[in-house]
């Protein structure tokens, strides 16, 4: 990482736990703003101080009007609504601090992987779990979710309470993508996820009703009572990746080659096997493509080929640099890939 790499790291750390504070934490959001005020002069010289108000007020404002394309690590959008953090400010928390985001997630599923690996039908179970976590964002508390006892999972570990300001008279509006609940006071309504938004489209209220943008559909409401969503780290590292997955092995299988998803309990997300030879792959999608290159240029190298949404494929050039040796796709470009080898 280049400096001026870590101290976008660390300005952005700064404002992202400025931006997560309650507004009753006065004293530390200043002491934090303060912070960034001062590492932001030293890194524009020429600019004029940025008073602690005025960084205040940058919070609910778009990140790319206030801030340098340089320091911003690729992320777009704003931290703050209505004095609540936004799911990219969680996002961006979770991609630059790997002990709160990352790790904390591989934990959980390592805990999972290592003890279906000991059990008789480890794999399916394993399975069980991953697709369970893709296919609920949003849980009854009264569900029975037995299967998580014998892998010593506990319902805390996955799921939390529902945000107050994601409920709207006692409903919550779940995203059609990802099953997760959207961020319904924006003026431009998702759950958050770049993955949902360039797959579903946003949203936005008419009247009463909750509508999309793209083919006018109403999304239909939930009774937010007794209602738990996952957390937002296995959201981001588990469920939204998960859905381009799925999409992949669909799309593999449609080619007329058998794919497996987390195979031998998880050796990768998805393989395939043509003329005897197996190849596997491993879908990623972060809001940053330049945080999950620092990401990927810190994990040990293998075979394993990286596959990253179509919507990012203008970053492949970047990521090839920072991440040389190790091959990343777009999902479009795999699945040309597979296709290719296929016809060898
Ligand atoms: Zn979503």
């Amino acid at each position: 990482m280049d400096s001026v790499d870590s101290n976008a790291q660390r300005l952005l750390s700064l404002i992202v736990k400025a931006a997560q504070l309650d507004a009753r934490q006065h004293a530390e959001r200043h002491d934090l703003l303060r912070q960034a005020s001062a590492l932001l002069w030293w890194l524009e010289p020429g600019s004029s101080p940025r008073t602690i108000a005025t960084l205040l007020s940058c919070l609910s404002l778009p990140l790319e009007q206030w801030l340098d394309s340089r320091f911003r690590q690729g992320y777009q959008g704003v931290l703050q609504f209505a004095d609540e953090p936004t799911m990219l400010c969680n996002a961006i928390a979770l991609e630059t601090n790997p002990r709160v985001g990352w790790e904390r997630v591989q934990q959980i599923v390592k805990n999972v992987r290592d003890l279906c690996r000991t059990r008789p039908r480890g794999d399916d179970e394993y399975r069980l779990f991953r697709m369970f976590l893709i296919d609920h964002g949003v849980v009854d508390a009264d569900r029975s979710l037995d299967f998580l006892i014998p892998l010593q999972v506990s319902f805390n570990s996955l799921y939390e309470p529902i945000p107050q300001h994601l409920i709207r008279l006692g409903q919550v509006y779940l995203c059609p993508s990802c099953g997760w609940p959207m961020e319904i006071h924006r003026h431009a309504v998702s759950c958050g996820a770049h993955w949902c938004e360039q797959t579903v489209g946003i949203f936005q209220w008419m009247d009463d009703e909750l509508v999309s943008v793209r083919n006018a559909k109403v999304i239909p409401p939930h009774p937010a009572k007794n209602k738990y969503r996952l957390t937002p780290p296995l959201w981001t590292f588990t469920l939204i990746p998960g859905l381009l997955e799925l999409r992949l092995r669909d799309g593999i299988s449609r080619l007329g080659v058998s794919a497996e998803l987390w195979p031998d309990v998880d050796q990768a997300d998805l393989h395939f096997t043509l003329d005897d030879r197996t190849y596997s792959l491993d879908a990623k999608v972060w809001h940053s493509t330049k945080n999950l290159g620092q990401h990927l240029a810190s994990t040990p190298l293998t075979d394993t080929v990286i596959v990253i949404p179509d919507y990012q494929a203008q970053y492949l050039h970047t990521l090839d640099e920072q991440c040389s040796p190790r091959q990343i796709m777009s999902e479009s470009q795999c699945l040309r890939w597979v296709k290719k080898l296929c016809q060898r």
